[in-house]
C-alpha cells in the first residue's frame, strides 16, 4: 500500500456530483430505470480516462448527464454516503463536499440539501473516522436570481445544521457572467457566519481574478492565473502574497479540463517555492478518475517531495479547513499522534 495511501488527509474542495465513482454511477442508474439507456449511451463519455484531455466547456457538458442520476432525494442521498465511504477508505479525516442545489418535478432545492444534510448525519455513524461539513454551491451560470435563491436557502440551513453547513462556494461555467455581482450575496452569507470559497482564475481573467482576490475570501479555488507564468498582471501576484488566500489545488482536473499544460508547469510549483498556503484536492474525482490519493502522489513526484513533506501539506491543510477552531486542534492531535506511530 502506498504511504500516501496511509497518510491522513484533508479534501477541501469535491463537487458532490462529479466525485461519483463509476460504480456509484451504476448503481444509482438502477435505482432509477428510466434513465438506463441514457446513462448505458452516456457511460463512456461520464468519466475522462487516463491521457485523455477535453476542455472545461466538456467538463461542464458531463456534469449535466451525471445530473440524471441524481435527480431525486433518494438518490443523492445514496450519492452522497457512496462519495463519504470512497474518501473515508482513503483515510480522508476531514471532507468538505460541496453542490449546488437542484430542484425539479420529483424535488426542491429544501430535499436536495436536506438528502445531504441527512446522508453526513447518518454517516457521522457508520463511517466514525472521516468528518464532513457541506458547502453550498452557486453555480454562476445559473444567474444571480438564482444565487439569490440558493445563498437564502444556504443561510437557512446553516442556522439550522451550524456543524454541518459551514459555508459556501461560487463555482460552474464562468463564461457569460461576473464575479463580482455576487458578492453582496456572498456577503451576506459571510455575515451569517458562513465562510466562503470562490472559484477564481481557473480560466485567464485577470480583472475578475483581482476582483476576487480584493474581496478576500477564506479559500480560493484554482487560482491557475494567477502566478506570472499565466498572467500579465504582476499585481495579482503580489495581491495573493498580501493577502495570503490559501487556494485549493487541483492538479488532474486542470491537467485534464486543459487550463495547465502539464502537472511540471502546474502552478503548485510556484505556491511551494513562495511559500503560500494551498490545499491539495481533487475537485471532481469521478469525472477525472482520481483519488486524493492520486492527487498526493502527482504532487510528491512532480515537485520531489517526501513522504514527510507530504505529511506537512495535509496537516498544514487543517488550518484552512471551514470547521469548527475545536476541531482544528482535535485534528492537529490526531496528525501529530500518527507521526509518532508512523515514523
Ligand atoms: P454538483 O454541484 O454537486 O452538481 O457538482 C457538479 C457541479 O460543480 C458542476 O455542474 C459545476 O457547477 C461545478 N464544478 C465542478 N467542477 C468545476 C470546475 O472545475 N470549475 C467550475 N465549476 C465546477
Amino acid at each position: 500500500e502506498s504511504p500516501l495511501m496511509k497518510l491522513p488527509k484533508i479534501e477541501l474542495h469535491a463537487h458532490l456530483n462529479g466525485s461519483l465513482s463509476k460504480e456509484t454511477i451504476n448503481i444509482l442508474a438502477s435505482m432509477k430505470p428510466d434513465s438506463m439507456d441514457m446513462i448505458r449511451n452516456a457511460d463512456d463519455m461520464l468519466l475522462i480516462g487516463e491521457n485523455e484531455q477535453k476542455t472545461l466547456e466538456d467538463c461542464f457538458m458531463i456534469f449535466k448527464l451525471i445530473h440524471e442520476v441524481t435527480d431525486r432525494p433518494e438518490l443523492i442521498k445514496f450519492a452522497t454516503k457512496a462519495v463519504i465511504k470512497d474518501f473515508a477508505k482513503e483515510n480522508t479525516k476531514y471532507l468538505e463536499l460541496r453542490s449546488t442545489p437542484r430542484s425539479n418535478d420529483y424535488m426542491t432545492m429544501d430535499q436536495y440539501v436536506e438528502a445531504i444534510v441527512s446522508a453526513i448525519r447518518e454517516s457521522s455513524l457508520d463511517e466514525p473516522s472521516i468528518v464532513v461539513k457541506f458547502l453550498v454551491s452557486i453555480d454562476r451560470s445559473k444567474g444571480v436570481e438564482m444565487a439569490k435563491e440558493i445563498t437564502s436557502l444556504a443561510i437557512k440551513y446553516h442556522k439550522k445544521h451550524k456543524d454541518v453547513v459551514v459555508g459556501m462556494d461560487m463555482s460552474g461555467n464562468m463564461r457569460g457572467s461576473k464575479a463580482r455581482d455576487f458578492f453582496d450575496l456572498l456577503s451576506e452569507a459571510r455575515a451569517a457566519g458562513m465562510k466562503i470559497s470562490i472559484h477564481a482564475a481557473e480560466v485567464h481573467n485577470d480583472e475578475e481574478t483581482e476582483d476576487v482576490l480584493k474581496f478576500e475570501p477564506e479559500r480560493i479555488g484554482h487560482g491557475t492565473f494567477i502566478p506570472p507564468l499565466k498572467c500579465q498582471n504582476p499585481r495579482l501576484m503580489v495581491l495573493l502574497q498580501e493577502k495570503r488566500i490559501p487556494l485549493e489545488v487541483c492538479l488532474t482536473s486542470n491537467l485534464k479540463g486543459g487550463t495547465v499544460d502539464s502537472f511540471e508547469d502546474h502552478h503548485l510549483g510556484v505556491l511551494i517555492s513562495e511559500e503560500l498556503p494551498f490545499t491539495i484536492c481533487t475537485d471532481d474525482k469521478g469525472v477525472f478518475s482520481t483519488s486524493l490519493t492520486k492527487e498526493y502522489e502527482i504532487a510528491a513526484k512532480t515537485f520531489k517531495l517526501t513522504v514527510e513533506q507530504m505529511w506537512k501539506i495535509s496537516y498544514d491543510s487543517i488550518d484552512h479547513i471551514f470547521g469548527e477552531e475545536e476541531l482544528k486542534s482535535n485534528l492537529k492531535k490526531y496528525w501529530q499522534h500518527w507521526k509518532e506511530d508512523n515514523p
